[in-house]
């Protein structure tokens, strides 16, 4: 029994460095080269997840029966770190469309949802959006305004979703929107919306400080009809769905930021070793060296709680504590790190001839999106005093 669990370690193991060299290898070559690029111009490179789709990372975690990878929370934390290392905004949509979209439909859909759905995603023959934030209604998002009415055998939805991962690329969207009267998150429900159903559209693309490659959109919905059979679950569980599909979903918004922080700190420790000033390599003062010691040991830090919700997640347990705590302190740590990275590459960190700006930019978003750090210790402190 022993050999056999030794022998299963091991083929995970070889998983994980398995994605981590192609992952690092396709970034070299499809990311790197252009990201500047598509960051200046605010450009979504919806090619570089057809490739990735081409790789199986935009189904990782969806079983191999609907067309994905198959892969657990180790691979898919090791994808999305390795991608953020070189650029966030790819980090970013990568975990929205595997994360929101897909695992919500993975882990409620019925089968025939499944089937109908997760091998187009899984290849990225469509890209996915998931709606749950509003203009009014972000952290407070169970008082969300859009509504779905039963008429016959259809619902017919109104309303707008706010900041929505490829709200405008998007091929297909989970919707959250109230099927009762306001107030009773009981009364939030999940739809499959597809590009092109009437009463279906995009709004504005949001001009972001950074993720600028990644598509922030709003999708509006105007009398948008669609059947029943396009609820997923039953009606009034979209909340507690959302709230679970977030529980995943902040487990890859922490390896966004691991990615991030590492990729700061990797940079930071390069440029002090040749950057000279007063006829010594910076990384020789005690001021830069204590820095990269304090960006280590968080970095290190991050990486624990991360790969260890992710460890738990793929056991089946409950990781709402978890996850919160990991996205939580990654993301802080993301945001610290870019900025002693800039700091450590002084006015070359303040231009765009080096990675430090960037990062600086982009670890922001990742202590907002997926809720903000306020939220992380408000669900922490409800689990530690129930
Ligand atoms: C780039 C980007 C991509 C995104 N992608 C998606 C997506 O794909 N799908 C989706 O549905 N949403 C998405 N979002 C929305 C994101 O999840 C929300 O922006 C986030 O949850 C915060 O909501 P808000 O912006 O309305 O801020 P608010 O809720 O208005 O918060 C404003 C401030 O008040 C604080 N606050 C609020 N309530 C409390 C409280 N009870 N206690 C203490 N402090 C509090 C917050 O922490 C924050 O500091 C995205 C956002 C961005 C920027």
């Amino acid at each position: 029994m022993q050999k056999v669990e030794s022998q299963i370690k091991a083929v995970e193991r070889e998983s994980v460095s398995l994605v981590r060299n192609m992952v690092r290898q396709f970034c070299d070559r499809e990311i790197a080269p252009e990201m500047m690029k598509w960051d200046e111009s605010q450009e979504f490179p919806i090619s570089v997840f057809k490739k990735l789709g081409a790789l199986g990372l935009m189904g990782v975690m969806v079983p191999e029966q609907y067309g994905g990878a198959g892969f657990g929370y180790a691979e898919y934390i090791t994808a999305i770190v390795e991608i953020s290392k070189t650029d966030g905004s790819i980090g970013l949509s990568l975990a929205a469309h595997n994360s929101l979209c897909v695992n919500h439909i993975l882990l409620f859909g019925s089968d025939e949802q499944k089937r109908e759905y997760l091998p187009k995603l899984a290849t990225c023959e469509w890209l996915g959006a998931w709606g749950l934030t509003e203009a009014n209604t972000g952290s407070d998002s169970g008082n969300m305004r859009t509504t779905a009415v039963r008429d016959g055998s259809d619902y017919i939805l109104n309303g707008s979703k706010n900041f929505i991962t490829h709200g405008r690329s998007g091929d297909v969207a989970v919707v959250l929107a109230r099927t009762g009267p306001l107030g009773v998150s009981g009364n939030i429900s999940a739809f499959i919306i597809e590009r092109g159903t009437a009463g279906f559209t995009s709004g504005k693309k949001e001009n972001k400080l950074g993720m600028r490659a990644s598509e922030t959109a709003e999708i509006v919905l105007n009398d948008c009809r669609i059947p029943a059979s396009q609820l997923i679950g039953k009606e009034g569980d979209g909340f507690k769905q959302a709230m679970k599909v977030l529980d995943g979903g902040r487990i890859s918004i922490a390896a966004l930021s691991l990615g991030i922080a590492t990729g700061a700190y990797e940079a930071a420790v390069k440029y002090s070793k040749e950057r000279h000033q007063f006829n010594q390599p910076i990384s020789s003062f005690q001021g830069i060296s204590f820095k990269l010691a304090d960006m280590a040991t968080e970095v290190e830090a991050a990486s624990l709680l991360t790969y260890r919700a992710g460890d738990l997640k793929d056991r089946g347990q409950e990781v709402t504590r978890e996850s919160a705590m990991a996205k939580l302190f990654a993301s802080e740590v993301a945001v610290r790190t870019a900025n002693e990275c800039v700091q450590i590459f002084g006015g070359y960190g303040y231009t765009k001839d080096f990675p430090a700006e960037k990062y600086y930019r982009d670890a922001k978003l990742c202590t907002i999106g997926e809720g903000t750090s306020e939220i992380q210790k408000l669900v922490i402190s409800r689990s530690i005093l129930r």
